[in-house]
C-alpha cells in the first residue's frame, strides 16, 4: 500500500513518515500545497494524510480540486484541535475522516487500517485467505498458524494482493502501489519478489494470470456473487 503524506511542519512529516514505514507502508510526502496538489493529482495512493493549513494551496482546496478531478481515494485530514468548522469544510470536501492534533501515531496507524480496509471491501484487521492469515495491526503473517518472516517489500506485496483479493492484479498495478516515488523500481522487478513471496508461504496461494497478472482468490467470493 502506498500513501501519500502532506504536512508542511517538517518535524511532524518525518515522525509520521518514519511511523507509516515502519508500519510497512510506502510513503511519498509532501511539504506545501502545490506539491501535495500535483501529486494527489497524478499518482495512485491508496490513501492519503492530508493536513489542512499549508503553503500555496490549503489542504481544503487541494481536497476539493482532487474530488472534481475525479480523485477518488480515502483521504485522512489533520485539523488544529476543536476546529469543528473545518472538520466540516474538510468533510464536505470529501474527506473521509481526520485527527485532530495533537494525537497518538497509534491512532493515525489504526484510522489508516480502517480507511484502506473499508475502501477495499474488508471488515476485519486480519485479512484471511486459505491458510494464510495477515494481521494488518501488527504485521504478523501467519501460514497454517506457524508464523514466517517476510521483508518488507514482500509484506507489502501480500498485503496489497490479499487487501485485493478476488481481483487479478497486475504487474503495473503493483509497481505503482508498492514502492515510493524515490525507489529504483527497475532494479526490482514483480517477478522477484513474487517468487521469493512463493517460496516463503510454501503454499499455492498466488495464481499468475497469464498476460494478465496476479491472483489470490477470496474466501466466499462464489457465495456473493450469487
Ligand atoms: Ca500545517
Amino acid at each position: 500500500m502506498r500513501l501519500l503524506l502532506v504536512e508542511d511542519d517538517r518535524n511532524l512529516n518525518r515522525q509520521i513518515a518514519t511511523a507509516l514505514a515502519d508500519a510497512g507502508y510506502a510513503v511519498d510526502k509532501a511539504f506545501d500545497g502545490e506539491d501535495g496538489q500535483h501529486l494527489g493529482e497524478s499518482e495512485p495512493y491508496d490513501a492519503v494524510i492530508l493536513d489542512l493549513g499549508l503553503p500555496g494551496i490549503d489542504g481544503v482546496s487541494m481536497l476539493t480540486n482532487w474530488r472534481r478531478a475525479g480523485r477518488k481515494m480515502p483521504v485522512l485530514i489533520l485539523t488544529a484541535r476543536d476546529r469543528w468548522s473545518d472538520k466540516v469544510q474538510g468533510f464536505d470536501a470529501g474527506a473521509d475522516d481526520y485527527l485532530a492534533k495533537p494525537f497518538h501515531m497509534e491512532e493515525l496507524l489504526a484510522r489508516i487500517r480502517a480507511l484502506l480496509r473499508r475502501a477495499t471491501g474488508h471488515a476485519t484487521s486480519e485479512l484471511v485467505a486459505g491458510t494464510i492469515r495477515l494481521d494488518t495491526r501488527s504485521g504478523r503473517v501467519t501460514v497454517d498458524g506457524l508464523p514466517i518472516k517476510l521483508t518488507s517489500h514482500e509484506y507489502r506485496l501480500l498485503s496489497y494482493l490479499m487487501h485485493h483479493a478476488g481481483r487479478i492484479v497486475s504487474r503495473g498495478e503493483l509497481t505503482e502501489h508498492l514502492y515510493d516515488q524515490d525507489f529504483d523500481r527497475d532494479s526490482n522487478t514483480i517477478e522477484v519478489f513474487v517468487g521469493r513471496l512463493r517460496k516463503k508461504l510454501g503454499v499455492d496461494l498466488i495464481q499468475t494470470i497469464r498476460g494478465l497478472g496476479y491472483l489470490i482468490d477470496r474466501p466466499g467470493a462464489a457465495e456473493t456473487a450469487k
